[in-house]
């Protein structure tokens, strides 16, 4: 399956200052309370299983990057790079990423959240396909990436509609598919300082967020006043901090750590994997995950890889989608680690965090803004 076309619809909208339909924004939101959102369709929770709550089973970077894949430019779906010097490309070959995940549901994996958002080129249906392919779940992202990667019009762009873009794509199907996004991610926050599309872009992930139950996934490097700001407006969308990911945040200060465990978020532990693979255990990251499963946060750590480039994957020398089965989970274990901690990590957390609550319409009180 070198070359499936998935026909995806342009959503030339971008361009063009977007409006959503208005059939799209008077239909009801569905509501989802209890179930996890997969691509193909609501499931229990008690079929998450073990769960990488951060990969991209497909991803391209393009400069400039299509906000998504276009008929005539598919990206996602053509062969792998053969050249070495590329391997820092991205995943755009089908049977390559289906094998590659298909090693995680081969050690006992379940679920695969893609957080490929606008941006990343992002293709629903080829997750749709991966999905039925490899049995494994997968849950779609939704939302903004990096403000280098923002529609080329969101200065014009308001909150609600931002908002009215996500909700689409949780309610009722993303990019003209019924192919639904179970998660609000990666919403890249670049900050230093947070610029103004940022913040409409948190404000109307949040605010999406709470109007469908999905949970969400930040994409975050900045400093910890900022993680701090970003968690506020959060917050007063009335989004409850639980079901909120904060990606790329494991591993670093204990400060850090700690005041994001504190706030209730889950701390995330990934992109990992590259090649050359260290020789032995991954101690740093080991070390650095036990000292928080000791300080009692066991419940708020997740742990993905973040694959998304060519040398993440094993036939590339890298670690692949086994790297935390591989590498981490018995560096855990050799340290004391039970496995009743390690499956409240892989399993219980994501679960936890993927199962959709009840929709809220409406702004709860007067913190929201326009
Ligand atoms: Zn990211």
């Amino acid at each position: 399956m070198k070359r499936i076309f998935a026909l995806v619809f342009c959503f030339s909208m971008f361009a063009s200052g977007f409006v959503l339909p208005a059939s799209a924004q008077r239909k009801a939101i569905p509501n989802l309370a209890g179930k996890v959102l997969t691509v193909l369709g609501p499931i229990e929770p008690s079929k998450v299983g073990r769960t990488l709550m951060h990969e991209h089973i497909f991803i391209d970077f393009k400069a400039p990057p299509p906000m998504f894949p276009a008929p005539e430019d598919i990206t996602v779906i053509q062969p792998a790079p053969a050249d070495p010097k590329v391997k820092r490309r991205g995943l755009t070959d089908f049977d390559q990423s289906l094998a590659a995940i298909i090693d995680f549901k081969n050690i006992g994996g379940g679920t695969i959240v893609d957080v490929s958002s606008f941006g990343l080129t992002r293709d629903p249906l080829a997750l749709k396909l991966v999905s039925r392919a490899s049995g494994l779940n997968v849950v779609m992202g939704s939302g903004f990436y990096m403000r280098q990667m923002h529609p080329p019009d969101i200065d014009k762009l308001t909150v609600r509609q931002l908002t009215d873009i996500i909700v689409n794509d949780v309610a009722f199907g993303a990019q003209g598919t019924p192919i639904r996004s179970g998660i609000i991610g990666e919403v890249g926050v670049v900050g230093k300082p947070l610029t103004e599309n940022e913040l409409k872009s948190i404000r109307a992930s949040a605010r999406a967020a709470r109007i469908t139950g999905a949970p969400m996934s930040i994409h975050n490097f900045e400093p910890l006043d900022e993680m701090m700001k970003v968690l506020d407006i959060i917050e007063s969308e009335g989004v409850d901090l639980h079901r909120v990911v904060m990606s790329h945040t494991g591993g670093r200060d204990q400060k850090t750590m700690e005041a994001l465990f504190k706030r209730g978020v889950f701390v995330e532990w990934d992109f990992m994997g590259q090649a050359p693979l260290p020789k032995e255990a991954d101690e740093k990251r080991v070390e650095s995950i036990y000292a928080m499963i000791e300080a009692g946060y066991a419940k708020q750590i997740v742990l993905s890889h973040d694959v998304c480039l060519q040398m993440q994957l094993k036939e590339n020398g890298g670690g692949g989608y086994t790297y935390i089965h591989d590498r981490i989970l018995p560096g855990l274990r050799s340290k004391g680690v039970s496995d009743a901690v390690l499956a409240t990590i892989m399993e219980e957390n994501p679960r936890r965090v993927l199962t959709f609550v009840a929709p809220h319409p409406r702004v709860r009180h007067s913190k929201a803004k326009k």
